[in-house]
C-alpha cells in the first residue's frame, strides 16, 4: 500500500516552490526543483525519515536548480529533466542524467509519477503528476501563467500547453513553481474558472492569447 505525501516549501527571494514527493510507505521521496535552500531539504527528508530516489526539473532556469550540486553531495541519484533544458547544466551533473522527452513515467516507491511535456515557458518545460496531483513549474500558476518573453520562451507553444492542462481532469490539485498566487495550490477546476490565460487558451484562438500574454 503506497501512500503519497507532499511537502511544499516556499524557499528563496523568489517566492519558489520546492517540493518532496514521497512514498510514505515505502519511504522513498523525490525533490523537485531543488533550490536556494538545501539544509531545510534535507532536513525535511529526514522528519518524514524518507530516502531520497531522484531530483526532478521542471525546467532548466536556475531559480529552479541552484540546488542540485549540494543535493549530489548528500545523494548521488538521477536527475530527471527534459532532453532540451539538459544541455545548460553543470557538466558535472552529466554522469547523474536522465534525460525525457515527456510521456514516461518512473515508479517512487508504490507510486506511479508520470511527465507531461509542457513547453512554451522554456522549450523543455515538463509537469509532473502523481495520483490527483499535478506539479506545474513555471507553466501554470495559480491564476497565472510562466513568463512567455525568455530567451527560450515561445508564447505559441505556451498557449498548445495550457490548452491541453485544461483537457485535464478537473479535480487535480496543481502545484505551482511560485507562490504567486491567492493560495499556494487551487484545484484544476477553480483554475480552470478563474485563471484568465487557463480560460483563454482553453476557450479562446491563439491570437487572443499572444495579446493577453503580451499585455
Ligand atoms: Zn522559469
Ligand atoms: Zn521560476
Amino acid at each position: 500500500m503506497s501512500t503519497l505525501e507532499i511537502r511544499q516549501l516556499e524557499l528563496g527571494p523568489l517566492a519558489n516552490f520546492v517540493y518532496l514527493l514521497a512514498d510514505s510507505a515505502a519511504k522513498e521521496a523525490l525533490v523537485v526543483d531543488p533550490a536556494w535552500d538545501v539544509p531545510a531539504i534535507k532536513k525535511e527528508l529526514g522528519v518524514g525519515g524518507w530516502k531520497l530516489k531522484g531530483i526532478f526539473l521542471t525546467h532548466n532556469h536556475f531559480d529552479h536548480i541552484n540546488g542540485v550540486g549540494d543535493v549530489l553531495k548528500f545523494a548521488d541519484v538521477p536527475i530527471y529533466i527534459h532532453k532540451e533544458d539538459a544541455p545548460v547544466l553543470d557538466k558535472n551533473f552529466k554522469p547523474n542524467l536522465k534525460t525525457l522527452s515527456g510521456g514516461e513515467g518512473i515508479d517512487l516507491g508504490g507510486l506511479k509519477i508520470n511527465f507531461l511535456h509542457t513547453p512554451g515557458h522554456t522549450e523543455g518545460s515538463l509537469c509532473l503528476r502523481v495520483s490527483d496531483r499535478l506539479v506545474t513549474g513555471d507553466t501554470l500558476f495559480i491564476r497565472g501563467c510562466g513568463r512567455v518573453d525568455l530567451p527560450n520562451s515561445d508564447p505559441e507553444k505556451m498557449y498548445t500547453s495550457l490548452k491541453k492542462i485544461a483537457t485535464l481532469e478537473d479535480s487535480l490539485l496543481v502545484f505551482p513553481g511560485h507562490n504567486y498566487g491567492p493560495t499556494p495550490t487551487a484545484s484544476l477546476a477553480e483554475e480552470k474558472k478563474e485563471n484568465p490565460y487557463l480560460q483563454i487558451a482553453a476557450g479562446s484562438p491563439l491570437a487572443r492569447f499572444l495579446e493577453a500574454v503580451s499585455g
